[in-house]
């Protein structure tokens, strides 16, 4: 938790200086909250939800045009967390019957941190007792097997790979078999993640799913966004949600950027909720997102 707040707080956090602007004014009037709001969206909330926040904060203040500042700060907190955190199970959803191992989809455009949250989470996964095998079927990026592999040794986690250029479906497809021979509790799959033809990636990732639901239920699909992209993160939001049934999302690189408001837009947008964020680059940086927290990392 304290990493968390060092770490959110620590990147160039435009809304903590909002705050402290709101705060460092003896009163707040019309134009701190004009301001206000502005940044609000600036930080990638959406024009929609930093127009509601501020006309609640406003109601819950009670106050026409003056208010104050200490009770606006308690106030914004409590708006913030109903924001970003609405009531929506964010637990991972692991059942599985005994012979057959959970199957977790991770995709995302390339960069966004796939593999690199494949490794973090096999690895928390690892420290909860569980047996654990990664599926390379990102086949199309020579270094993704290698660099995924190169987590499992990390983290004590065997690969599963085929060849360069075999069919991604294959290789989900095997991964999940071996799991059922090997019977372990997790398959985690990663997946390649190219945009340019959005018909290619729709045939490609329904025909992953759709290949290892002949072994196993996919039990999890997390969509990996970059939150340092901002409003290109919703627009992938938006395109990988019309070719698989997304059931959580991670959002990656909140160590470097204050453009946490994603995590709102995202969730409006897709109707589900935000799993897991990433921190950094280390295998222990990925928390489960926990919406007080995460808010009271915003504030700073
Ligand atoms: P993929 O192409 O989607 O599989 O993306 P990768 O897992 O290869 O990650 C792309 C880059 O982002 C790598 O340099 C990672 O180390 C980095 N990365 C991934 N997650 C995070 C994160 O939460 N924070 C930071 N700072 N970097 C990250």
């Amino acid at each position: 938790l304290a990493r968390l707040r060092r770490r959110l707080a620590g990147s160039q956090n435009t809304l903590a200086r909002a705050l402290a602007d709101l705060l460092s004014v003896d009163k707040i009037d019309d134009e701190t909250w004009d301001d206000f709001e502005s940044t609000l969206i600036a930080s990638d909330l959406g024009v929609g939800p930093a127009t509601e926040l501020v006309e609640n904060l406003r109601k819950a203040l009670a106050v026409g045009g003056v208010a104050d500042p200490a009770a606006a700060r308690k106030a914004l907190r409590g708006e913030l967390i109903k924001i970003v955190g609405p009531d929506m199970s964010r637990d991972l959803n692991l059942d599985h019957a005994e012979s057959v191992p959970a199957v977790v989809m991770m995709v995302g455009v390339n960069g966004t941190g796939k593999t690199t949250t494949v490794g973090k989470l096999g690895r928390m996964l690892v420290a909860q007792g569980r047996t654990v095998l990664f599926g390379a079927a990102d086949t199309f990026r020579a270094a993704a097997a290698e660099q995924l592999t190169t987590w499992g040794e990390r983290v004590g986690v065997r690969t599963v790979r085929g060849d360069e250029g075999a069919d991604p479906a294959s290789v989900a497809f095997n991964a999940v078999d071996e799991g059922i021979t090997e019977g372990v509790d997790v398959v985690l799959v990663d997946t390649a993640g190219r945009l340019h033809t959005k018909v290619g990636l729709m045939d490609e990732l329904g025909k992953v799913k759709r290949v290892i639901e002949k072994k196993a239920p996919v039990n999890e699909v997390l969509l990996v966004i970059d939150a340092t992209t901002g409003q290109n993160g919703l627009t992938q939001a938006r395109i990988f949600a019309e070719v698989v049934d997304i059931t959580g999302i991670v959002l990656t690189k909140l160590d470097g950027s204050a453009k946490g408001g994603i995590v709102v837009q995202v969730q409006r947008e897709l109707g589900v909720p935000v799993k897991f964020i990433g921190l950094g680059e280390g295998p222990d940086d990925l928390a489960p997102f926990d919406a007080a927290q995460f808010v009271d990392g915003l504030l700073g």
